[in-house]
């Protein structure tokens, strides 16, 4: 059976018991403080499972584009190593929330694999949470009873709290869970030992394939567990995984997900899958990264020097090294997998094709840039080598090769062996420890439990039409981190405060009690669907009623910066073309900065003709047509702009001005004139076929005209008000330059002066020709005089002092010859000569300078040079 269809009967299977088959939220997770991707096919339904939001429905299911690289969950290591991880994978699930528990879940996981996909029972094994004393929590009876209705005891084993209680993170729901396991070894094999034996033994043969959440206590923060009012279902099944069984082959790569890769790989490579472990790890390596990377970009997420930008350039560079180093690649080419991938994956995740060119010309770019750095480390590496005085190459050179260079290390770790070297690898790890020690505790920060204050509904956004009301705080909790200190999280029943998201600042402002005390919120943000009031000090007489007030000012200036950049990306659609995709965008209200996929410069001309659409469009006084809540398939037939990578609903809010409509959650002008004016401030590159465009709008627009104006003006005065400015300015460069011309004539005259005195001062003392004196020249004038002179008189020995700038300078010119002869050495006179002057230098055996602080020793020092010859 091929990989599309075993994917379409999970869903149409589950669709079959009511559950609504909804789409893989983004791999690339935007507004989330505490996850860069999504690592399991529940993270898109956190806010249903700790009761922020309700869902449309009560059973859904999907099949998740999850990336296991960071954080709790990093794969990335084993990848390419074993057969059955990968960095991105697709999970298939389904979900109750509040609705079926483990009777169903469990009864419907094993009809689906062994009356639909047919796997024979006697190849599963189960496993059920055996308890944990810490924690109070009992072996899960319901989950082995249901269990043991239909699979023989001898099937299912007892697992811990390491394989079968399954938590979101240190707080939040949780719950044991039931895995699925299966054995694919051959009859000859399950005879030598039973696949019971080798369940969780991570034996390559013997693997999970499905795990069974059941979510029903709440993990809070000192560590207690209690149930949950509601209890869920959370499954993952690995796709991939599933194919390997369903396909009868032994390692994933040997699917139909894998093998047009592969075989792409192996012809651009003019390698074979298959002979060689090492070639076959590198070719696994390359076939997965290039998806995980892919992925990503199409979601948005470009590789970059940090956050999650970094996690995507180490995957890409894991790949390129492995290339480089096991399959000889010195060119870029896994950018040419990019086609193969997107034909595949064409109709369950359209996003790779539509935005094949990006991820193609990003992936070449970082893939050049790459191998310029290894061959840059190579010759460093190079270095290092012949500088070591043992056998052991010191950790801390090889860690500043890794850190400073991104210098892999196994491939350091590869050179040293074949040369017949050794790293110390514990001093490398210490300061791969160090460094992430240093980083970790710059993050991390410490949650206290929610307080409750008031059982309310969900919290309810009022901030697009109104920046002040009266709200009761419904629960606060005290979050401290190292970076910010102490810092309160306020909730309330409802709020105009505009969390950060799209691109948008949160708002500013605050709370006002009854008696008039103040506590400012200095920041708003949204955390599993919650909006959430960052203040520094807790208000007084919670509960309370308060006044909450949004910062006008700041709001409106972010307003107008994104209604600006709606404009905007409309702009460069129609100037540039429609290959125009936003690609990131941040909206301040001291500016706007916009993102774009296009693939050159945009000129002087062309920006300006963005400028002048977006103006127009600002002098036609559009009014904003809003509408909050939109069908999505509408919303995209009237022409709506939706974005790669982002999140929507069933229903969107769509913004409109004149033509430009895009779904969007931002704060908008109420009518394109109050953006004023708009200015494009820079135009620069991302990264390869990525351009970024800086703006301001309104205020920001007058204040830099004003500036602009009044720097004019003084420019204008201190040229004494000339008719023509720009004139005066191009009559002062020209003057300029022909000065300079005159300077250098006259310098030049007066080093031929110079050099006739000087000639003329030589004396021979014992058959040298011999000078020492103080001139009025700068270094390079010395160094030419001593040469020129030194052509025209043999036996020269010169030694000159000047001051220059409070500064003092020594040059020492010795006859090449008579330097060999006499065993002179200007390197070392200078040296100690440029004691005298306070100051240091060195050169050669026959020219050297120095220079020095004291320029009253200069005489001094020429005095000292006569004792040479003397
Ligand atoms: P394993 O122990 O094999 O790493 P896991 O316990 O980490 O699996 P879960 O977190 O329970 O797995 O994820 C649910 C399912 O997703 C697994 O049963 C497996 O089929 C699949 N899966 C997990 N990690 C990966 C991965 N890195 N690559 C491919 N599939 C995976
Ligand atoms: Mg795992």
């Amino acid at each position: 059976m091929k990989s599309k269809e075993i994917r379409a009967q999970f869903l149409t299977f589950f669709e079959s018991k009511k559950h609504e088959i909804v789409s893989s939220a983004p791999m690339v997770m935007k507004n989330d403080p505490t996850l860069m991707f999504t690592n399991a096919g529940m993270n898109q339904f956190k806010e249903y499972f700790l009761g922020n939001a309700t869902p449309k429905n009560a059973r859904v299911t999907d099949t998740q584009k999850c990336l296991r690289v960071s954080g709790k969950h990093n794969d990335l290591e084993e990848v390419g190593k074993d057969t059955y991880h990968h960095t991105m994978f697709e999970m298939l699930g389904n979900w109750s929330f509040g609705d079926y528990f483990k009777k169903e879940a469990i009864a419907w996981a094993w009809e689906l694999l062994t009356e639909v996909y047919k796997i024979n029972p006697d190849n599963l094994y189960v496993t059920v949470f055996e308890g944990d004393d810490a924690d109070g929590t009992g072996k899960d009876e319901e989950a082995y009873n249901f269990w043991k209705a239909i699979v023989p005891e001898n099937q299912i084993l007892l697992g811990n709290k390491k394989d079968n209680f399954w938590e979101m993170g240190d707080q939040g729901p949780c719950g044991p869970a039931s895995e699925i396991h299966i054995d694919i070894r051959s009859e000859e094999e399950k005879a030598k030992i039973s696949g019971k034996e080798l369940v969780n033994q991570d034996h390559p043969q013997v693997v999970e394939i499905w795990n069974l959440v059941f979510m029903q206590y709440n993990r809070k923060a000192d560590g207690s567990l209690v149930e949950l009012p509601n209890k869920h279902i959370d499954t993952g099944m690995g796709f991939e995984r599933l194919c390997m069984v369903m396909q009868g082959v032994q390692s994933n790569y040997d699917t139909d997900v894998f093998t047009p890769l592969i075989r792409e790989i192996e012809t651009i490579t003019n390698s074979t899958y298959g002979k060689e472990e090492e070639t076959d790890i590198a070719i696994r390596v390359i076939a997965d990264h290039v998806r995980a990377v892919a992925f990503a970009i199409a979601d948005g997420q470009l590789p970059s020097n940090n956050g999650a930008g970094y996690v995507i350039r180490r995957i890409l560079r894991r790949a390129i090294r492995y290339g480089f180093t096991f399959l000889n690649t010195k060119e870029p080419f896994i950018y040419k997998l990019v086609e193969t991938l997107s034909l595949q994956m064409k109709e369950t995740f359209p996003e790779i094709q539509k935005q094949k060119n990006l991820c193609e010309n990003v992936i070449k770019e970082e893939e050049n840039s790459f191998l310029r750095t290894l061959d840059q480390g190579l010759v460093l590496l190079d270095q290092i080598i012949q500088n070591a005085d043992s056998k052991e190459i010191s950790g801390k050179k090889a860690f500043e090769l890794y850190d400073t260079y991104g210098f892999p290390i196994d491939l350091t770790a590869l050179i040293l062996s074949e040369r017949g070297l050794d790293l110390n690898e514990t001093e490398f790890e210490k300061e791969l420890q160090k460094q992430k020690d240093r980083s970790r505790s710059a993050a991390q920060t410490k949650a206290e439990d929610w307080q409750i204050l008031r059982e309310d509904d969900e919290e309810e956004f009022v901030g697009y039409d109104r920046l002040e009301t009266s709200v009761k705080i419904t629960k606060f909790r005290k979050v401290e981190s190292k970076k910010d200190g102490a810092l309160f999280q306020l909730v309330f029943n409802l709020t105009p405060f505009y969390a950060e998201g799209g691109g948008q600042v949160g708002d500013k402002g605050y709370l006002e009690s009854a008696n008039g005390n103040v506590t400012y919120i200095i920041d708003t943000k949204k955390e599993n669907n919650q909006i959430i009031h960052i203040t520094k000090n807790l208000p007084e007489n919670l509960p309370g009623t308060f006044r909450a007030v949004v910062d006008k000012k700041q709001r409106n200036r972010s307003a107008s910066n994104h209604s600006a950049t709606h404009l905007l990306h409309q702009a460069l659609r129609s100037i540039l073309g429609t290959h125009v995709e936003q690609k990131g965008s941040m909206v301040h209200s001291g500016y706007l900065r916009f993102d774009f996929s296009h693939f050159s410069k945009v000129s002087a001309e062309e920006l300006k003709q963005v400028e002048n659409f977006v103006n127009a469009r600002i002098q036609e006084q559009l009014p904003l047509e809003e509408n909050r809540r939109l069908p999505y398939n509408e919303a995209i037939e009237q022409g709506a702009i939706a974005l790669f990578g982002e999140k929507y609903g069933d229903a969107v809010r769509t913004i409109r001005f004149g033509d430009s409509m895009e779904l969007c959650g931002g704060t908008h002008v109420s009518n394109t004139s109050e953006i004023w004016h708009f200015k494009i401030t820079a135009e620069s590159a991302v990264a390869s076929g990525v351009r970024r465009i800086e703006a301001i709008t309104g205020d920001a627009a007058k204040d830099f005209f004003t500036q602009q104006s009044e720097s004019f003006n003084q420019v204008k005065s201190l040229l004494k008000n000339p008719k023509d400015t720009i004139k005066a300015v191009t009559d002062l460069q020209e003057e300029n330059t022909a000065l300079k011309k005159e300077i250098e004539a006259l310098l030049k005259e007066k080093a031929k002066n110079v050099k006739g005195d000087l000639k003329n001062a030589i004396t021979e003392v014992n058959g040298v020709q011999f000078l020492a004196t103080e001139v009025d020249l700068d270094a390079g004038a010395m160094k030419d005089l001593s040469f020129q002179i030194g052509g025209e008189v043999e036996n020269l020995f010169m030694i000159l002092g000047s001051k220059q700038n409070g500064k003092a300078l020594l040059s020492v010119y010795i006859d090449k010859q008579l330097a060999e002869e006499k065993s002179l050495n200007a390197g070392q006179m200078v040296r100690e000569l440029g004691k005298h002057i306070q100051g240091g230098g060195g050169g050669q055996a026959f020219f050297a300078t120095a220079g020095g602080k004291n320029p009253d020793g200069i005489a001094k020092a020429l005095e000292e040079g006569k004792k040479y010859v003397g």
